[in-house]
């Protein structure tokens, strides 16, 4: 069995390997052409980070698949031995705790260099804001693990066909953070003030009764203390929205370009993209529990591994990759063409033009490449790349 995992574990890499390197050609090729949508200095500093990108992003792969060989052939065993005494619920939560928390020492290093290196024209962050950033999420990822944890397990260990009711757990859990997200942890990693030029804030009311949505205030976030990125988005459930605008797109674009992209927002909204995307996760999220709910005993003897939950759990969060990764064509083909219908309803809502500018600004202050190899937007990409956007936009 262990060889028949790391096999398939394996044969994901390879994938993984010959879609990075047909990018990397794709993207070599293009810069030798004539610069696409951005100008001549842009779209070659895109298109370098895209290949830095890449190369980073393989290095990781493999990083990822050491780890993984690492769990399975004694890791998980070294651990359990030292670890489980009385097969609890406390051990069993402990046990993945820190499973997760030396997976978290490992990633570090890429971490730092992803943010600090890597990215050196985007990131913005220093170093306090990082170390305060990695200890919040520690903090939280202790907090809702335990929570999660300790609820799944105690079911694993009292009802029958756990599977089905670990998913309605997980999947509420999941629900609930979405929910709490906007007004709750958000806050915890940036300041939040309300939007102050009343002429923007009267025109954001306006586009959102149009649709018969009502604004919780317009909020501005202070994202620019970690990078250039542009973004907006909306929160909250039910008809009153919380408007949030990214103080780098404050600071970029034109009155009618913010429009259009909150438009573009809208849409989403409009099109029930929120409630598509809840049941696209929902749904993997159900196969995957029926997958791990129905591990033989086998399947774990053959590791020389106990069949515990938390065993069951540590498969799960190891061989989920994989399935995600399988599951991705399905649901990023959702998404971009929800992206084309977002787009379509912000041009409509401001204009074409402005809409397009506004998507220039952000390939632009992102960095992003407009151009892909399709093996990479079939498995990576949720939104179209930027030439295919604004054609599309332009017909
Ligand atoms: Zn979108």
């Amino acid at each position: 069995m262990l060889i028949l995992i790391s096999f398939i574990y394996f044969s994901y890499l390879i994938i993984k390997l010959y879609i990075s390197y047909n990018e990397i050609r794709f993207v070599k090729n293009a810069l030798f052409l004539k610069p696409q949508i951005l100008d001549e200095k842009e779209y070659k500093k895109a298109g370098k980070y895209k290949i830095i990108n890449e190369k980073f992003n393989t290095i990781k792969t493999f990083f990822d698949y050491a780890l993984f060989l690492m769990w399975i052939s004694w890791g998980l065993k070294f651990l359990e031995k030292n670890l489980i005494k009385e097969d609890s619920i406390l051990e069993s939560v402990t046990f993945l705790l820190i499973v997760l928390f030396i997976n978290y020492l490992f990633t570090i290093p890429f971490d730092l260099y992803a943010t600090f290196k890597k990215e050196i024209e985007i990131t913005t962050i220093d170093k306090k804001t990082y170390i305060l950033d990695q200890v919040k999420s520690l903090g939280l990822t202790v907090i809702f693990g335990t929570v999660l944890f300790f609820t799944i397990i105690w079911i694993m260990k009292n009802l029958p066909s756990w599977w089905i009711w670990g998913f309605l757990v997980m999947f509420s859990i999941t629900i609930f953070i979405n929910m709490i997200y906007p007004t709750i942890i958000a806050p915890i990693f940036n300041k939040f003030t309300p939007l102050e030029d009343k002429e923007l804030n009267s025109n954001i009311e306006k586009l959102l009764s149009r649709v018969k949505l009502k604004s919780d205030g317009v909020f501005v976030v202070d994202a620019s203390k970690r990078d250039k990125r542009l973004n907006a988005y909306f929160g909250g459930l039910g008809n009153s929205k919380r408007v949030v605008l990214y103080d780098t797109l404050l600071n970029t674009l034109s009155v009618d370009e913010l429009l259009a992209v909150l438009g573009h927002e809208l849409g989403h909204f409009v099109h029930k993209d929120i409630v598509k995307n809840i049941f696209a996760s929902g749904s993997i999220l159900f196969i995957m529990f029926a997958i791990f709910g129905n591990l033989p005993d086998t399947f774990f003897s053959s590791l020389n591994l106990s069949s515990s939950s938390h065993m069951t759990i540590v498969m799960f969060f190891l061989l989920s990759p994989i399935i995600l990764f399988l599951w991705m064509p399905i649901f990023g083909a959702m998404s971009r063409k929800n992206e084309y219908k977002a787009d379509e309803y912000g041009a409509k809502s401001q204009s074409k033009e402005a809409l397009k500018s506004a998507l220039l600004k952000l390939a632009k202050e992102n960095s992003s490449f407009p151009l892909s190899h399709h093996l990479s937007i079939i498995f990576y990409h949720t939104h179209p790349p930027l030439v295919d956007r604004v054609k599309r936009l332009m017909q």
